[in-house]
C-alpha cells in the first residue's frame, strides 16, 4: 500500500433517529462515554458492574441474580440465551410471526436443536390456543417468542398465559425483549419468563454494544448442567459467570465505554421511574399513531396489540416506500425504515424509543412525512372512505 489514507475528520450528519433503532442518544449518555477508561478488573469497574447489574434488574423487573450486559449487540444476547439453553437433541418451539423469531430459530438450529414452529400472520400476535396445540403435539424443551416484534409492530399480549402453558409442559421460556425493555410494560418475574434479553440501542437509547440478558435460577441450572459445551466459547455463560459472578476473573475485556453508556442510560430510566417511562412511550407514540391515522394511513397491527416503540404503518397504494424514506433522510435528516422479510415494500417502520420518544420529534416527523407523501402524489388530508352498507 502507498501512503497513509486521509479519511478526514469524522462529521456524521445530525439525524433525528425515528427508525427501528438505534434511537437518539441522550447527551448525558454521550458524556458518560467520554469519561476515562479504567481496566475491566479495576475495583472501580467492579463497582460499576454491580451497579449496572442492579439497574438491569430494575428495568427487567426481576430479582434474577444472573443479570448481565452481554458484550455485543442484541443478536449476541439472543445467541447467549438460545445457544446456552438449547442443547443438541433439545426441541425448541419458536414463534415465526415476524423476522426475529426466524433468527431465533436459525440460532437454535446451529446450537443443535430440533426446531418446531408456531405461527401467526405478520401483524398479529401468537394465539395461546395455537401455542398450547404446538406444545401438545411436539412437547418442546424450550419455547422462544418475541415480546415486541420490530418487524411487524406487534406487542405480544397474554405473556403469562404463554409462560403458563410452557411451564405446565416443563419447558423453559425465552423472551426477546429487544424493543420492549425500558419502553413497554414488561415484568420478567411476574410474567414467568425464564430468560429475557434485549439491546441497548432501542428504548434505552444507549449505543449498541452491551446487551441486557437475564436468566432465572431454573434456567441457569439447565445451562450449568449441560452435557455438552455450548458451541460458542465467547458466549458460554458458564465461563462468563467467572467474570460477572463472584470471582470477577478475566474472561474477555469488557467494552468499558459501552458499559458506562449503559449505566448512564439505565440510571436515567431509574430516575424517570419505569412505569412513567412506559407511560411516556404510550403517550408520545399515541400522538404519533393518531397523527398517522389522521393522514389516512393504516397501522399494520390492530390497537389491542399495537407496539408503541415501533409503529408499523402500511404504505398506501401507489406510493414508493423507498422514495419516502430517502426524501425524509435527504430533506429532513429523519431516519425511518422499510419493512423486513414478508413485509418488505408493504410497511414503514417508525420508532418511538427512549430519547427519540419526544413530542417534538413526533411533530417534526409528522410534518415531514406529510411533505414526503404530497411529493409522492398522495393527499394526506383525505379521510378514509366510509364503509358502504352493501
Ligand atoms: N430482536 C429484535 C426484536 C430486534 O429488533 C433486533 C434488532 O433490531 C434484534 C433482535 C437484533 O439486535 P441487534 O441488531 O442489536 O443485533
Amino acid at each position: 500500500m502507498d501512503g497513509a489514507p486521509d479519511a478526514g475528520e469524522l462529521t456524521p450528519p445530525d439525524r433525528t433517529l425515528m427508525g427501528p433503532g438505534p434511537s437518539d442518544v441522550h447527551p448525558r449518555v454521550l458524556r458518560a462515554m467520554s469519561t476515562p477508561l479504567v481496566g475491566h478488573l479495576d475495583p472501580a469497574f467492579v463497582e460499576i458492574m454491580d451497579e449496572v447489574q442492579e439497574l438491569l434488574r430494575y428495568v427487567f423487573r426481576t430479582d434474577n441474580e444472573w443479570t448481565i450486559p452481554v458484550s455485543g449487540t442484541g443478536t449476541a444476547a439472543m445467541e447467549s440465551a438460545v445457544g446456552n439453553l438449547v442443547e443438541p437433541g433439545d426441541t425448541m418451539l419458536v414463534a415465526t410471526n415476524g423476522y426475529f423469531g426466524g433468527r431465533m430459530a436459525s440460532i437454535a438450529e446451529r446450537a443443535g436443536g430440533d426446531i418446531v414452529t408456531v405461527d401467526a400472520p405478520w401483524g398479529e400476535p401468537l394465539d395461546p390456543v395455537d401455542v398450547e396445540a404446538a406444545f401438545d403435539e411436539h412437547q418442546p424443551d424450550v419455547f422462544g417468542f418475541v415480546h415486541a416484534e420490530t418487524s411487524t409492530g406487534v406487542r405480544q399480549p397474554d405473556v403469562p398465559e404463554l409462560t403458563g402453558i410452557a411451564h405446565a409442559h416443563d419447558a423453559y421460556v425465552i423472551a426477546d425483549c429487544v424493543t420492549s425493555f425500558g419502553g413497554v410494560e414488561l415484568h420478567v418475574d411476574d410474567w414467568g419468563i425464564d430468560v429475557a434479553y434485549s439491546a441497548a440501542q432501542k428504548c434505552l437509547s444507549a449505543p449498541p454494544g452491551a446487551s441486557p440478558l437475564t436468566l432465572n435460577d431454573r434456567a441457569m441450572e439447565k445451562v450449568l448442567s449441560r452435557e455438552t459445551e455450548p458451541r460458542s466459547w465467547y458466549l458460554d455463560l458458564s465461563l462468563l459467570e467467572g467474570y460477572w459472578g463472584e470471582d470477577r476473573a478475566y474472561h474477555h475485556t469488557a467494552p468499558i465505554t459501552n458499559v458506562y453508556a449503559l449505566r448512564e442510560a439505565l440510571r436515567m430510566a431509574a430516575e424517570e421511574g419505569i412505569e412513567n417511562r412506559w407511560e411516556r412511550h404510550r403517550d408520545v407514540a399515541g400522538g404519533l399513531k393518531s397523527g398517522l391515522e389522521t393522514m389516512g394511513l393504516e397501522m399494520n397491527a390492530a390497537d389491542d396489540y399495537w407496539l408503541p416503540s415501533l409503529n408499523a404503518v402500511r404504505v398506501p397504494d401507489g406510493v414508493d416506500d423507498g422514495a419516502v424514506i430517502s426524501f425524509l433522510l435527504e430533506e429532513y435528516d429523519i431516519e425511518i425504515a422499510a419493512g423486513l422479510g414478508d413485509l418488505g415494500g408493504e410497511i414503514w417502520r417508525i420508532g418511538c424509543m427512549g430519547h427519540s420518544a419526544r413530542p417534538k420529534n413526533v411533530e417534526y416527523l409528522l410534518g415531514a412525512l406529510e411533505d414526503a407523501l404530497r411529493t409522492e402524489g398522495y393527499d394526506p388530508e383525505r379521510t378514509p372512505t366510509p364503509a358502504s352498507d352493501d
